[in-house]
């Protein structure tokens, strides 16, 4: 049984996971750079050991001393959160072979899954619907331009080892192809050093819908339900909800089957997302897995009850899941906003530096997540997130005024945030109808005035 935990993570998650192994009765060990040494997570956890410089590189990637780490303090498992070494098969291989369980699914899921191209494939084998695309990888030019003419424009180039929005590219004809092709090859290979790309048919307006998936060693696979992440800039989440306003009892009871078969197929076990795009007639498609908790995972927890960092260690630990398919009732509303440390009156340019005061709201059906205290410094090295706003009630609308609501008691003064641009989408009436697709913010940022943020 686990009985110590390190979190090779820093930020929100970090302290989640604390919170979390702490009502479970597990010591912690947080792992730390140069940069976090005021960070709550080094102030929360049990114990903390110092893994090098600020930057990614130097400390969080450094997966020899993370595991060095595990080693001198002698824990049983390592959670990696999000981001970082959370999708990297090669740490969980490593884990794995040091006796140290990784808190998350196996190397060969990670694998297979992580490339995006295997996965659809494998998925595609098990009846789920994907986006219309190329095979796998291409590589030439020319071959490339075929491939686009015979799907269709508009077609979108994504990195096989893409993430994070970044990689992608849209093009609209032979001309804007060719031209884009390069590009994407040459920022995925900057951006993940593998410059692989493969296309797809882009879809016009969807709906970002993820199913979230609990799956533990004894086979049994079963969903939570879903979030509709549809509120993007630059293909980058701003705003996740539970449940989609989008979904009907039907089609959310068939894209849970398929996602279920999806995780199926990769022999997945723990906590895992299968994301799919829909469009505008319900006609859904298969784009990837996300191994790992979500930045959005709150949502679920609000509106399922269910605390999935406990479920993940408790999977990890060999235990049965406690509960059927039936049993998963989703009879409330959440909404996250993610509180970025960003002008977006600026083009969203990140706004680190020091928080002079820090008032979080709090009340009736409001969670915060955040790491973030008066007289915090955000260092400039890492993602932008200072926290999470997730409010939950017994209906939509309830979970939207909440929202305004604490928004509007939400205080971080001496840097820039997105918390006014929030409180404009919570009562901008598009996205109070729920009628938000990928291509709101694009329309939401070109009809609002930038001084109101
Ligand atoms: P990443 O791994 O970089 O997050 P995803 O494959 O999850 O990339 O896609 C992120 C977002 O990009 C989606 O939510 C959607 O907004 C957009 N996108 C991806 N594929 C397509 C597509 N085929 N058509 C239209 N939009 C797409």
């Amino acid at each position: 049984m686990i009985q110590k935990v390190l979190i090779a993570n820093r930020g929100e998650i970090a302290l989640r996971v604390i919170r979390a192994c702490r009502e479970m009765g597990i010591k912690t060990l947080a792992v730390y750079s140069e940069a976090d040494v005021q960070s709550l997570h080094v102030q929360l956890a049990d114990e903390a050991i110092c893994i090098g410089g600020p930057k990614s590189a130097d400390s969080y990637l450094r997966s020899d001393r993370i595991i060095s780490a595990a080693e001198i303090a002698d824990v049983d498992a390592i959670h990696p959160g999000y981001g970082f070494l959370s999708e990297n098969a090669k740490f969980a291989e490593q884990c794995e072979s040091c006796n140290i369980k990784f808190i998350g699914p196996k190397s060969k899921s990670i694998r297979m899954m992580g490339d995006k191209s295997i996965a659809k494939d494998t998925v595609r084998k098990a009846g789920v619907p994907i986006v219309p695309g190329s095979d796998g990888p291409i590589e030439s030019e020319t071959e490339a331009v075929k491939v686009a003419r015979k799907i269709g424009y508009p077609v979108i180039i994504k990195a096989v080892a893409g993430g994070g929005g970044r990689g992608m590219r849209i093009a609209h004809n032979d001309v804007s192809f060719a031209k884009e092709f390069h590009v994407a090859r040459n920022e995925a290979e900057k951006a993940f050093g593998n410059g692989s790309v493969y296309i797809e048919k882009y879809i016009q307006n969807p709906r970002h819908i993820e199913f979230q998936i609990l799956a533990d060693s004894h086979g049994k696979v079963i969903h939570l339900g879903e979030r509709d992440c549809s509120v993007q800039r630059r293909h980058q989440k701003l705003i996740e909800e539970a449940p989609s306003p989008f979904l009907t009892a039907d089609l959310r009871k068939k894209m849970g089957k398929v996602a279920v078969k999806a995780a199926e197929a990769a022999s997945y076990e723990n906590a895992g997302t299968i994301e799919f795009l829909v469009d505008a007639k319900g006609n859904y498609y298969f784009i990837e897995m996300n191994t790992r908790v979500q930045v959005e995972h709150p949502v679920t927890e609000e509106v399922t009850g269910i605390d999935l960092i406990k479920q993940q260690i408790r999977i990890a630990n060999g235990e049965k899941l406690e509960f059927d398919q039936s049993d998963i009732k989703i009879e409330k509303h959440a909404i996250e906003c993610r509180i970025n440390a960003e002008d977006p009156a600026r083009n969203f340019t990140p706004s680190p530096g020091t928080i002079s005061l820090y008032y979080a709201p709090g009340g009736h059906g409001v969670r915060i997540d955040s790491h973030a205290y008066s007289g915090y410094t955000i260092p400039p090295y890492y993602d932008s997130m200072i926290g999470k706003l997730i409010c939950f009630g017994p209906t939509r609308k309830v979970a939207l005024q909440r929202s305004y609501r604490a928004l509007s008691e939400y205080l971080v003064r001496g840097i820039k945030t997105t918390i006014p641009l929030h409180k404009a989408i919570m009562s901008d009436p598009t996205f109070i109808e729920g009628k938000a697709t990928t291509a709101y913010m694009e329309d939401f940022m070109s009809r609002t005035p930038t001084d109101l943020f």
